[in-house]
């Protein structure tokens, strides 16, 4: 099974739009390999994801479950599985060797040329200087790397210039999603920039496409997936199964916006999952009601609990925010599709097919 192991709640940086609890807390060793003997208690595969807070404050603990899950797997037969997410400031040479070694995929939060608008050291100093050294450091050990950014309406204007930027960094994979939760404040003239910065990016997939240069950005490549394949990847993530969180204290969340909040626990690592709750979540979650009707029900996120929570309260509910980013998405990942389609058919089913 796959987990996402919150190993602290601290971290090096404070960033404007962070959702994440801010109390200084650690994982232990204990509930660290409670944890690892919990993912391989279920299936033929066991996954780790490591999170915070930053999780490289913790090199200790990922180094341990790595050479315990390593074992674990030869001993089992069960195929064990990595990543992680960071900010990147405390990546090292030494790390980078365990990690390829673990065949670890890492996403690394880079905001691109968006960072310093939102994103500070504890402390107030810029972090994007840091940042580009040990992206480069990280793209020389690992160059399948994905950027991950978070645009906040303050933001936007740089949106279009970061997917740019990122890209000549040497990045290939990249995405990019919109901030959400109570420390963000969308207006509709955010979000009117959002869309031309939105239709920027779009020429320059298409300019890269011609050159035939290899990039991925999902925010386009999953609706254009998605849209010729007839699938819709947010349904693929159902609460409390697909993924687990795991708190410092070892509890069990049925993803990241549900922490802390007693009546969605679903259990700890020391007794396991309570089967029961994650039945009764299952059984209570549905389309929102405001997308029942709608012509891009299958196509949109509208199914994800997190996000909903997260800006609802409501894992059901859909926010406006959300509805209003995903149509302007879908329309334009659409006209991007069909461009790309007439350029070059047998390119474009080999990329996106
Ligand atoms: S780096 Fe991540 S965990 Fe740390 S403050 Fe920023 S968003 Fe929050
Ligand atoms: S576009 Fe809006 S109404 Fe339609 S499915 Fe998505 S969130 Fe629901």
């Amino acid at each position: 099974m796959n987990l996402t192991l919150h190993l602290t709640e601290n971290c090096n940086m404070d960033c404007s739009y962070c959702t994440r609890e801010k109390c200084p807390k650690d994982m232990t060793e204990e509930v660290l390999y409670k944890a690892c003997d919990l993912a391989f208690s279920k299936g033929q595969r066991a996954g780790l994801c490591f999170f915070g807070g930053e999780p490289l404050l913790k090199k200790d603990l990922i180094y341990k479950a790595l050479s315990y899950c390593e074992a674990k797997s030869e001993q089992t037969g069960i195929r064990f599985d990595c990543k992680m997410t960071t900010n990147g400031t405390l990546l090292d040479e030494i790390f980078l060797e365990r990690a390829v070694k673990a065949k670890m995929g890492i996403g690394l939060s880079f905001d691109g040329k968006a960072q310093d608008v939102c994103r500070f050291f504890v402390g107030g100093q810029t972090t994007s200087s840091v940042v580009e050294k040990k992206a480069k450091l990280l793209l020389s050990y690992m160059p399948d790397a994905t950027a991950l950014a978070t645009i906040a309406p303050q933001a936007v204007p740089y949106y279009a210039e970061s997917v740019r930027y990122l890209h000549d960094l040497g990045f290939s994979k990249v995405s990019f999603v919109i901030a959400y939760g109570n420390r963000v404040n969308w207006t509709d003239s955010d979000l009117d920039l959002l869309r031309e910065q939105l239709e920027m990016t779009s020429s320059y997939l298409k300019e890269l496409f011609i050159k035939k240069e290899r990039f991925y950005m999902s925010a386009f490549g999953s609706k254009i997936r998605d849209c010729i394949n007839g699938k819709n990847s947010a349904e693929r993530c159902h609460l409390g199964v697909r993924q687990l969180p795991v708190t410092p204290d070892g509890d069990l969340y049925p993803c990241t916006s549900f922490i802390g909040d007693k009546d969605y626990l679903l259990g700890n690592v020391f007794d396991g999952i309570d089967d029961a709750k994650v039945i009764e979540l299952a059984k209570k979650s549905s389309t929102p009601e405001t997308c029942v009707d709608c012509d891009l029900v299958k196509r949109c996120t509208n199914s994800c609990g997190c996000a909903n929570r997260m800006n609802t309260g409501d894992e059901n509910k859909v926010s406006p925010l959300q509805c209003t980013y995903e149509r302007m998405l879908i329309e334009l990942s659409d006209a991007l599709g069909e461009e790309l389609y007439q350029i070059d058919p047998e390119r474009f089913a080999k990329e996106f097919a």
